[in-house]
This record gives C-alpha cells, sequence and structure tokens, in this order.
C-alpha cells in the first residue's frame, strides 16, 4: 500500500526575502503528487483556533509533514493544542533533543506519568522540521523522500518541477505570544496555575491542565517556563532556545546567570528570575509586584515584604555590575 501524506508549510512571521524564497521554492518543488497534499498557512503560532487555517488543518487524514519556522517540538504541540494531533515522528534531525530527553535534561525525571500517556491519539504520525535549519530547499526534500519515498514516482512528484497546484489559505493573523505544552512531558502538577497571575491557565474537563485564556499571556513574558519541573512549557517566539523548544542545556539559564554574574546562586534561581519576571509584567498592567512569594501569599502585602527586598536586593547588585 502507498503511504499518503499531507505536507503543511508554514510561512514566517516576516516579510523576508531569504525566508520567501525558501518558502517559494519549497512551494515549487512540492507539487501535489497522488501520494501528497500541500498546503501553505500562516505562521502556525499565529492561527486562530476559529480560523480556516485551522479548520483546513482538522481536515485532514493521514501523516502529516509539516515545514515551520519553528523548533520542531513546538510546531508539534501547537498543532495538538488545536486538535491536530497524531504521534510525534521522530527524524534523524531530531537527534539533538532526543538525546537531552535521554540524558534526563529534558524534565524532572521524577517518573511521574504525563498527559500524554493517559490521552488516545489518532493512529498517524506528523513530522514537523524546522526551516531555519537550512537555507537550500534541498535537505528538506530529501527528509520529506525519507519519509515518503514514493514521491519521486510519477507525475508531480518531488522533482517533476512542475507548476505546483497549492493550497493557500490567508487568514487575517497577527502576532501572538502564548504559553505552549509539550503533554509528553507535562504531569499536571498545577505548579504554572498556581504561578500565573494573569488568568492564562485553567483545567479541562478531564481536570487537565489547559491553556484556557491565550491571550492574557504577557507578550515577552516567559515566566511560568522557568517554573514548571518539567520543562513542559514553551515560548516558541522566546530568543532562548531551551524556551522556545529547542534542546535544554544540562543546567538552563540558571547556570549561564551564576557564571556571568558570579552572583549568590539562590538569588538567582529559575524561580527568582521568574518572579522577576512576573513582577515587571505585573508593573506594567499597572499592578503590584509580588517578589517571590507563591501565589497563594501573593495578595498579602506584608507577607511578601521579604521577599521582595530580595528581589530588590538582586536588582542593585545588577545594577552596580553597570552590565
Ligand atoms: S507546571 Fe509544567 S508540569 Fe506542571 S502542570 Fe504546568 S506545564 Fe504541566
Ligand atoms: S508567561 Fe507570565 S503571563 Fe504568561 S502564562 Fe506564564 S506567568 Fe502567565
Amino acid at each position: 500500500m502507498t503511504l499518503r501524506v499531507s505536507v503543511v508549510l508554514s510561512q514566517g512571521q516576516t516579510v523576508h526575502p531569504d525566508r520567501q524564497a525558501l518558502e517559494a521554492q519549497l512551494a515549487a518543488r512540492l507539487a501535489p503528487h497522488d501520494q501528497c497534499d500541500l498546503l501553505i498557512v500562516p505562521h502556525l503560532y499565529n492561527l486562530d483556533s476559529a480560523g480556516p487555517s485551522l479548520a483546513a488543518l482538522r481536515e485532514l487524514s493521514g501523516d502529516l509533514i509539516v515545514l515551520a519556522w519553528l523548533y520542531p517540538r513546538a510546531a508539534h504541540w501547537i498543532l495538538d493544542r488545536h486538535g491536530v494531533r497524531g504521534r510525534r515522528g521522530r527524524t534523524a534531525w531530531d537527534e539533538d533533543e532526543t538525546a537531552a530527553d535521554e540524558t534526563g535534561d529534558a524534565g524532572s525525571g521524577k517518573g511521574t506519568e504525563s498527559v500524554a500517556a493517559t490521552r488516545e491519539l489518532p493512529d498517524r504520525t506528523i513530522y514537523c522540521f524546522d526551516l531555519r535549519r537550512h537555507e537550500s530547499p534541498e535537505p528538506y526534500l530529501e527528509a520529506i523522500r525519507q519519509i515518503v519515498p514514493d514521491l519521486d514516482r510519477g507525475d508531480g512528484g518531488l522533482d517533476a518541477g512542475a507548476s505546483p497546484a497549492v493550497r493557500r489559505i490567508d487568514d487575517q493573523v497577527r502576532r501572538r505570544w502564548y504559553p505552549v505544552i509539550d503533554f509528553s512531558r507535562c504531569t499536571n502538577c498545577m505548579e504554572c496555575i498556581d504561578f500565573c497571575l494573569f488568568g492564562v491557565y485553567g483545567v479541562d474537563e478531564a481536570e487537565n491542565l489547559l491553556v484556557e485564556l491565550p491571550d492574557n499571556c504577557r507578550k515577552g513574558c516567559p515566566a511560568c517556563a522557568r517554573v514548571c519541573p518539567e520543562n513542559a512549557i514553551m515560548f516558541p517566539q522566546h530568543k532562548t532556545p531551551a524556551i522556545a523548544g529547542g534542546r535544554q542545556e544540562p543546567g538552563g539559564l540558571k547556570l549561564d546567570l551564576s557564571t556571568l554574574f558570579g552572583a549568590a546562586e539562590s538569588l538567582l534561581s529559575e524561580q527568582a528570575i521568574a518572579a522577576r519576571e512576573r513582577d515587571e509584567h505585573l508593573l506594567i498592567a499597572g499592578q503590584r509586584p509580588v517578589g517571590p512569594a507563591d501565589s497563594a501569599s501573593a495578595s498579602d502585602a506584608d507577607e511578601t515584604a521579604k521577599p521582595q527586598d530580595q528581589l530588590d536586593a538582586l536588582m542593585d547588585q545588577l545594577d552596580a555590575m553597570e552590565l
């Protein structure tokens, strides 16, 4: 039996000539074939769940190949959030990330069952490729051939050079910023709900974590990603790969900052950085900062006085270094 596959090309967020050229070359080479459908949509992260692109994506059946300007893990879980679900296809390109998972750097390693382990998935595989890895179309076409060898046969195959009959959907999208959850890591501990003071998180009917009000998230705030014990929270547009869905470096940001500043480790923990980021966004929203105290005592100004002093001390130290 011949494998049928859909290829999704997720466009870049910005009008960048090099990126547009790569997208155009890929579209021209991925002409629809008996075994392949090509769908071009705006940037996956920005799509509206009720928009036409996601409606079209949900209609696709069978295996899926996704080419996006995103880390593959982020692309996979963005789709999952919108009901486009399947097994995550492993490719040779995932080598770094897989290695990180196997060494236990990816999460707490407590062995608690993930949310994904309790869910049933459709019998399909979703392969995601990061368009930032290569500047020419060839490596992507070669990777697709490894998944769907039949695409090189018959009219309109990868090497045919024929004019493509491409399905393109142009939703009106805007740039968004919200957390994306990797449910293969999330253990439903709910620490993110307790930490976030902007009402982004909730729970679904099965009492599993839900990013309920994504647009309540403060643009540029990645704080809860540092608090999650399983490194399950991604902000795909963050500049730090470990937060954006790339490889988790051993020790993460905590190690880097401690080395850089030579400051007391307790003041530079991920928790302290996350609390500072949350405070910054509370201030921007016109609300009172709460410091590193947990959200249960966040409204009690007396209880937060000491943690706030620590935060101020940290900021004073950083200011004094004149970095
Ligand atoms: S903190 Fe992390 S592991 Fe816990 S519920 Fe939130 S996303 Fe899941
Ligand atoms: S990044 Fe900040 S505002 Fe957004 S969900 Fe996390 S804690 Fe809430």
